[in-house]
């Protein structure tokens, strides 16, 4: 199958690593020639250009640029595909890209891979980067089910586990198990940073273990991305950011108060509800 990703980054670079290895013709466009170049070097595009034409000939093509792109870059890319081609993307929110880009192609169903590495640009690209992680496909009930077959049928190989929502579950699920993370992950490194005594502050520095690192992870990656999560998905992130500040309080009332006895209950139930989210 001929397969056109758009966005040689991270995700897009991947996604070429992998397709090419099972056999389909990959055609790659970037916004700069050095990644072009660099994506042909690395195996992860067999045709690469700064041209959008050169996606004429994909049957499907992924857009992968940043969120904020992805609707005006699929405004472009249409004026050069024929109606068949089925269009999906890997944006990180899905309602308002969905909703803009429904009218506008028929052919496409919404997609959200959650996978990805601290590091960014088709120098991080790397093989296998879904397998096993879960991949969400968001379609309408007016996609067209061969287009809905089509990816689905891509995903299942790249090793991916799929679910289908609607997007709007989509972007409420993501909120908590995602973008409220890296917001929490962020104050978290603030608050830290704001220590006055400057001897405490490198000491916490120099003693900061596995602890700290898979907490602040995700606080401390790209800010690109963080930004639009929050201007993307901002109705559900400030739903799940004033829940988590009731949790805080709560949690801070326990202490203040000595009820030793709840904060016990509550540490005893949140250690039985994480392996419901993860192993
Ligand atoms: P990335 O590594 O920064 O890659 C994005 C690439 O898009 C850049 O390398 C850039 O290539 C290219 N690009 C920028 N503007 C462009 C344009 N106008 N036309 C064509 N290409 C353009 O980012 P990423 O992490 O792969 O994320 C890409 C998408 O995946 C985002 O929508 C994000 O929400 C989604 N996503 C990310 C993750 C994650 O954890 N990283 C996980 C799941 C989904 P040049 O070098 O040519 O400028």
């Amino acid at each position: 199958m001929n397969i056109g990703i758009l966005g040689l980054g991270l995700i897009g670079g991947s996604l070429g690593l992998d397709l090419r290895s099972q056999g389909h013709y990959v055609l790659g466009v970037s916004r700069r020639e050095s990644t072009c170049q660099q994506a042909r070097a690395l195996g992860s595009v067999d045709e690469s250009s700064i041209d959008m034409s050169l996606l004429a000939k994909a049957e499907v093509v992924f857009i992968c640029t940043p969120i904020g792109l992805i609707i005006p870059t699929l405004e472009q890319l249409i004026t050069h595909l024929p109606s068949t081609t089925v269009v999906t993307d890997v944006g990180s929110v899905k309602t308002p890209i969905v909703k803009a880009i429904a009218p506008l192609w028929n052919n496409f169903i919404g997609g959200h891979p959650m996978a990805g590495t601290a590091d960014s640009g088709i120098e991080a690209a790397m093989r296998n980067l879904f397998e096993k992680k879960p991949y969400v496909l968001t379609p309408l009930a007016t996609t067209p089910p061969d287009a809905i077959t089509i990816v689905e049928k891509i995903v299942r190989n790249l090793g991916a586990t799929l679910y289908y929502s609607s997007p709007e579950d989509h972007d409420k699920a993501v909120s908590w198990i995602s973008h409220l993370p890296v917001m929490i992950s962020s104050s978290l490194i603030a608050a830290c940073m704001s220590e006055t005594d400057a001897n405490v502050l490198q000491l916490a520095q120099k003693l900061a273990s596995s602890g700290f690192r898979d907490t602040s992870r995700v606080g401390g990656g790209n800010p690109e991305l963080g930004l639009m999560m929050a201007q993307y998905n901002r109705q559900a992130l400030l739903n799940s950011l004033q829940q988590y500040r009731h949790n805080l309080d709560e949690l801070t009332r326990f202490i203040e108060q000595e009820d030793w006895e709840a904060l016990e209950q509550q540490l005893q139930s949140t250690q039985k509800a994480r392996p419901k989210f993860v192993d």
